[in-house]
């Protein structure tokens, strides 16, 4: 007997509808819909609605969230960003960073986001602080949200001489992957030796703060695809940002994809950060600060994006769903086909889902149960319109409901005759 039986669901390729089955929080069974359908104790007919497998949050910033009341002043570019939010950072408690952390991951939840990675900074004013609360809502939220932990020096690595020793202190606290930052340490490769070192000596992921700007020259990633071969960690290593290869020469970006692509590292494209803080300068054609999201995908690399920052000094935007953020993408990356929408909603599942390492992700027999509805006739109406997520589901298990009741005024004429 199954816990719950979807019947007549849709997917975005477009097939006979279908009906997916759950038991104990994994997918057990799944069949084109007929008449005869398997016993369970509930069943949803979703009559022609999507099923889609949980949206990915790859990169966040939970404990930096909700800031924009704090400032004095508008933030335009990055090192401002960065000295306003060392400065707010001074009063952070860890009830406050669980408080605002709280906030957006309700609103994650609803919009159908099963995964998240989020950065936990880590400082010698903050400490550990954000790192403990981190690790605390990801105890707390299990069986709701899966939370992955990045140890993260937004300052650096060599600012302060305490940054290693607090790096191993996050690892020994449930660190699930050791962040770093190419841009604020002098020593780049003292910096990916530390970053690098750490992680094979924890066996863990690196995801990595990359290239954040508009000089064409500033080209760690170079380094980056060095380091990832030399420590052997092929298809392990994420990097976030990567927007000066957008102002690259041409020539450098193809060469650079193609490394990026043989190396396995995984690029996420951060737009509502990028397109807000970069390109503001004197720059050629159209660039707006972005990582070259088609340059990237035909050489075969898997680009996703993420929000990483909601409503604070980086970026003052920002509502927690990924559709947005790949509307966004979309309109400024000109992605613009059907075939577009759909490697879109690839990137928010389960290109974001690989970068993420998870297993047992997607709509497949043995797969967990981490589902949503909504009600969309292809992709393109799933990113154009982001519609409500009606049901959200981790492990089988109900998370969020959205009633969607819409009346217009014929509707309301009828009622009312
Ligand atoms: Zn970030």
């Amino acid at each position: 007997m199954l816990d719950i039986l979807f019947t007549k669901s849709a997917d975005l390729v477009s097939g006979p509808l279908r009906d997916v089955g759950v038991k104990d929080g994994k997918i057990t069974y799944i069949a084109n819909h007929s008449g005869a359908v398997p016993e369970s104790r509930e069943i949803c007919c979703l009559d022609g609605k999507l099923l889609l497998p949980g949206l990915v949050e790859p990169h966040i910033h939970l404990d930096k969230a909700l800031l924009l009341e704090r400032m004095a002043e508008d933030v335009t570019e990055l090192r401002q960003a960065i000295e306003v939010t060392s400065y707010l950072k001074q009063s952070f408690t860890a009830e406050d960073i669980y408080e605002r952390a709280m906030r957006i991951i309700k609103q994650a939840v609803s919009k159908g986001i099963t995964h998240m990675r989020c950065h936990a900074e880590i400082d010698p004013v903050i400490g550990l602080t954000s790192m403990e609360a981190m690790v605390a809502l990801r105890q707390q939220l299990k069986g709701i949200l899966d939370i992955q932990v990045v140890a993260f020096p937004q300052d650096g690595l060599f600012q302060d001489k305490r940054m290693p020793i607090l790096m191993k202190e996050a690892v020994a606290l449930g660190a699930d992957v050791i962040g770093g930052i190419t841009y604020m340490d002098a020593d780049l490769s003292g910096h990916l030796e530390l970053v690098f070192g750490l992680a094979r000596q924890y066996g863990l992921p690196v995801d990595l703060h990359v290239d954040f700007s508009d000089n064409p020259h500033q080209l760690a990633i170079q380094d980056v695809i060095q380091a990832t071969r030399k420590y052997g960690m092929q298809g392990k290593v994420s990097v976030g940002h990567l927007t000066s290869l957008g102002a690259a020469e041409r020539g450098d970006a193809e060469r650079i994809a193609s490394a990026l692509a043989e190396a396995g590292i995984h690029v996420i494209s951060l737009p509502l950060t990028d397109l807000y803080l970069n390109g503001r300068g004197d720059h050629k054609g159209d660039y707006r600060g972005l990582t070259p999201i088609s340059l990237l995908l035909k050489h075969g690399v898997n680009v996703i994006y993420g929000s990483n920052n909601v409503q604070n000094a980086f970026t003052p935007f920002g509502t927690t769903d990924p559709l947005d953020v790949g509307l966004l993408l979309a309109q400024t990356s000109h992605l613009g086909s059907a075939r577009d929408a759909r490697q879109l909603i690839h990137m928010a599942t389960a290109g974001a889902a690989a970068a993420l390492g998870l297993s047992g992700y997607g709509i497949r027999i043995g797969s967990d149960a981490d589902l949503v509805v909504c009600s969309a006739k292809d992709a393109r109406s799933l990113l154009y319109e982001r519609p409500e997520r009606e049901r959200v589901y981790k492990k089988g298990r109900l998370v969020s409901q959205t009633d969607v009741i819409q009346q217009n005024w014929l509707s309301l004429e009828t009622v009312g005759s």
